[in-house]
């Protein structure tokens, strides 16, 4: 009822201000119903990364939810006291966040010009609501599952057990587990007791030394690897890893005077080397691909800030826009004149929100495309502003649709 009164208060004031110029939500009898163009099928834009980068102005910064898990052994022995726990944790994530502040350019192709996005995600540490008091950092004493032995006979490193144990809401926030090498591998020569780890879904475990506890600023480069296997990216080096902006190469640690390693070293996220900095903007177009897919890790990880309308999010079209990718708007869309705005993949408008098509502006559904609401809510839907003859222009293509639109009701003539 208050929508339908706040929907009536929008349209009168349009009215009032001008004289000339009405407004009403479209009807079936607004669009333009088209054929679907004959044309041959190829891979869809929805699904290719670079899709999701081609307008970095409408990336909108995402917030992955994630919390942390330290393991202990009842001698206390295998990582730092219960009351440094949390400001560790604290500590770690913003070190790690620091990182994605500042997206390196890549070093790889020597002299390449891949341009840097910024890095669209960050970390919040998030307690559970139902525990009171929870602060989203738990300490477990478990002396079978506080330590990881990386090789041998006792090789745990793929052990589900801690997840299955102590995971907390791993439906929606990723869960990070610290576990110490085994106290008795660290001092062998043959066992690497560097800080690493592995990534489970929607959990990861980083190994380390944690009894010594490390500067998180040597360690937040393994959290950023890590939970970028979590996010859908693989290795750069060990492959083609679905991304062209990537190249193949030896992997080394940093530069060195001597070949491959004085020119073919990395600096990407997904590698391991000193800097762990840079991601390309296929790999970020990867990451926002997997979050805009319904019931993915990675999406079910990721706040839903595309529920709740947020009117400083309102994008407004003045040009040709082609949106080919899966996309989740946080505010209102305004098309003014002259813009023309096509929906190619899957677009969700937050609750309350509308699409505003102005005189001598264009909205185009293609026959892949659809608009609705992602959060189960619906929204108000397409609003035509009509002045004098000029009116808004509302095209469906056979096979476009408008969902879950309260106002806007669509069936084929
Ligand atoms: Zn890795």
């Amino acid at each position: 009822m208050i929508r339908i009164v706040l929907a009536f208060a929008f349209l009168s004031v349009f009215a009032a201000c001008s004289p000339k110029v009405t407004t009403e939500f479209a009807t079936p009898e607004d669009i333009r119903f088209l054929e679907r163009p004959d044309e041959k099928v190829k891979r869809s834009p929805c699904n290719d990364p670079l899709s999701y980068v081609a307008h970095p102005e409408l990336i909108r910064m995402k917030t992955i939810r994630v919390n942390l898990h330290f393991m202990n052994s009842a001698d206390g022995r295998h990582n730092m006291p219960k009351e440094e726990a949390t400001a560790y944790a604290r500590d770690w994530i913003y070190a790690s966040n620091s990182n994605l502040d500042k997206n390196m350019k890549m070093f790889l192709p020597h002299g390449n010009d891949t341009p840097v996005l910024p890095i669209p995600y960050r970390y919040v540490i998030t307690p559970d609501p139902d525990i009171p008091g929870d602060e989203g950092v738990y300490y477990h004493i478990d002396d079978e599952l506080c330590y990881v032995v990386k090789k041998g006979r006792e090789r745990n490193i793929s052990d589900k057990r801690i997840i299955q144990k102590y995971a907390v809401r791993d439906d929606s926030v990723l869960n990070i587990f610290m576990q110490t090498h085994h106290l008795d591998s660290i001092p062998s020569p043959t066992y690497s007791a560097s800080t690493n780890g592995i990534s489970m879904g929607s959990s990861v475990k980083i190994f380390g030394q944690w009894h010594k506890k490390p500067s998180v600023w040597d360690s937040r480069g393994i959290v950023n690897h890590e939970l970028g296997h979590s996010l859908g990216l693989a290795h750069t080096w060990g492959g083609y890893d679905g991304c062209d902006d990537t190249p193949p190469h030896p992997n080394c640690w940093n530069k060195t005077n001597t070949p491959p390693c004085d020119t073919m070293y990395s600096n990407n996220m997904m590698d391991y080397n000193a800097h762990m900095g840079a991601l390309t903007p296929c790999q970020i177009g990867k990451i926002l691909l997997n979050m805009a897919r319904p019931g993915s890790i990675q999406r079910n990880i990721t706040e839903a800030k595309w529920c709740t309308l947020d009117t400083s999010a309102t994008i407004t079209v003045t040009d040709s826009l082609a949106l080919e990718c899966a996309y989740d708007c946080e505010g209102n869309i305004i098309i003014e004149s002259g813009g023309v705005l096509q929906i190619t993949c899957r677009l969700s408008m937050p609750e309350g929100s509308t699409i505003t098509i102005m005189p001598g502006g264009k909205l185009i559904i293609a026959s892949t495309g659809y608009i609705h609401n992602a959060c189960g809510d619906a929204w108000d839907g397409i609003v035509l502003v009509q002045e004098k003859k000029a009116k808004g222009i509302l095209e469906v293509i056979d096979g476009g649709r408008i969902d879950n639109a309260t106002y806007t009701r669509v069936s084929e003539p």
